[in-house]
């Protein structure tokens, strides 16, 4: 596995990135890094913008308020976009901040609102959501940006995530023994993970799921789990048993 450089600081830009090109910050970007993290005229940087890979750039301040950004060499060529859909049911703003940033960090490639009969926060704010996304992406060294989709009616979301993905659905009821016998149907497809509302998933709801095709049941134990405690258990099973933690 590549070993990234973690000791630099990284920023998302939204510019052409390439040999000898450059690009003036942002007056927000150029505050943050003159001002916040106080660097200085010279110092070095890594920038990516989600498709051209991750650059080493130099920073030219400009006095207090403004710099130049130039790119030096790649550090890291841009991968692939990450297969794991994160199917999800809108929380309170905080804990929506909190489970949106651990699931990028967590590896997810697409991050799916879904509204379901005990979903409390109905009103997503996508700028909230994009804002998260990008200080997880920026902090965990991750290169693809998470594509953030627009919020469906659970009995909408097998329809949304077509037939080449396998929902894998945490049941709090479920009483299935053991995760990995959950996981042989899922491959080839690809996985994606539901999970429900503080207030769980309604019975109806319930039913409706287990009709579907390409639906398998994930139990997370004999307790129940806060949603956003289920999504990185979830999360960390997946990615352990058929994602990219253990394989090339
Ligand atoms: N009715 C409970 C469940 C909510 S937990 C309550 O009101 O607190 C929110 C979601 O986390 C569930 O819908 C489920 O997707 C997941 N979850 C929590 N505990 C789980 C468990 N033990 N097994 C599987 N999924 C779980």
């Amino acid at each position: 596995m590549a070993v990234h450089d973690f000791k630099s600081q990284r920023l998302f830009v939204e510019f052409a990135l390439g040999q000898d090109k450059s690009f003036e910050a942002s007056r927000e970007q150029a505050n943050y890094l003159l001002n916040v993290l106080r660097m200085q005229d010279g110092d070095k940087i890594l920038v990516f913008n989600g498709v051209d890979g991750e650059w080493l750039a130099e920073i030219e301040a400009k006095g207090r308020k403004k710099c130049a950004i130039f790119c030096i060499s790649q550090t890291r060529e841009q991968p692939k976009p990450l297969p794991l859909i994160y199917c999800f049911a809108p929380l309170k703003q905080g804990r929506l901040d909190y489970m949106v940033q651990k699931a990028v960090e967590m590896g997810a490639g697409v991050l799916q609102p879904v509204i379901t009969q005990y979903t409390q926060a109905r009103q997503i704010k996508h700028n909230k959501l994009y804002a998260n996304m990008i200080e997880a992406v920026e902090q965990c060294g991750i290169l693809t940006l998470p594509e953030i989709r627009e919020p469906v009616d659970l009995h909408e979301l097998p329809k949304a995530l077509g037939e080449d993905a396998h929902l894998i659905f945490c049941d709090e009821e479920a009483n299935q023994k053991s995760a990995t016998e959950s996981f042989k149907s899922v491959a080839p497809l690809k996985p994606a993970l539901l999970i429900g509302p503080e207030g769980g998933f309604s019975d109806d709801e319930r039913s409706f799921l287990y009709t579907q095709e390409n639906i398998t049941a994930l139990g997370l134990g004999p307790r129940i789990l806060r949603a956003d405690t289920a999504a990185v258990a979830a999360l960390a099973i997946i990615q352990a048993n058929i994602g990219d933690w253990y394989q090339d």
